[in-house]
């Protein structure tokens, strides 16, 4: 009886997380292909540069922005569409959706869904919760909504002020495997770090035979 309700709510739930992804699809196992996502942002002090490291690297990644950020910065959310990158949902101002009623979590993903549907002039389809922190109504809300749920099995501590260049480099390239979606942050403390970690281990990454890319929304 205990096994049965250790497992019953993933049972319960499992036709609706099936569509949830923290890998990739892959046509076979050993393909080299990785996602690479940035959370929390846009912010000016850290985009611009991503844009440019990612662009001499031909890579397409895919935003998950905060409503309230994009706000701020409107033609940020516009250059990242002209540079071909994909955005996606993460909460108007990140709200965790542990601590909140359906009915608040709720609000703040319609409120981040309708800044960004309305500087991008077209759909979401993708979101993130802020923290990964997943709840039932949330998934039924992004199958309604069209917005597929990308989590990740890559996040090097970019987000962690006491995160040194090593560890973040080590985590990149050491903590991958075919499918990889990786999860590095647009925001104030990543500032310092992100950027650096580009540099030094995207031309790895690719002389090793890794690529990079955005899936379609499968929903
Ligand atoms: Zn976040």
């Amino acid at each position: 009886m205990k096994s049965f309700w250790a497992t019953f709510l993933s049972r319960k739930y499992s036709f609706l997380i099936s569509d949830v992804l923290t890998r990739i699809p892959l046509d076979a196992p050993t393909e080299k292909k990785l996602c690479l996502t940035f959370d929390d942002g846009p912010t000016t002090e850290e985009l611009p540069e991503i844009l440019n490291i990612l662009e001499a690297h031909e890579i397409k990644a895919l935003f998950f922005l905060l409503g309230e950020n994009a706000k701020k910065n409107p033609s940020l959310v516009k250059e990242l569409i002209a540079r071909n990158h994909i955005i996606g949902n993460h909460s108007y101002s990140h709200i965790d959706l542990w601590k909140s009623s359906a009915r608040e979590g709720i609000r703040e993903l319609n409120q981040g869904t309708k800044i960004l549907e309305e500087i991008s002039e077209a759909p979401l389809h993708w979101m993130r919760p802020p923290y990964g922190r997943m709840t039932p109504w949330l998934i039924k809300w992004a199958r309604k909504k069209g917005q597929q749920i990308m989590l990740w099995d890559t996040m090097p501590p970019d987000f962690d002020s006491n995160s040194t260049p090593n560890l973040l480099h080590k985590c990149m390239t050491t903590g991958i495997r075919p499918g990889s979606i990786i999860c590095l942050h647009d925001n104030p403390t990543a500032s310092k770090v992100t950027p650096e970690l580009l540099k030094r281990a995207l031309p790895e990454l690719i002389n090793e035979g890794w690529t990079f890319e955005v899936p379609q929304n499968s929903l």
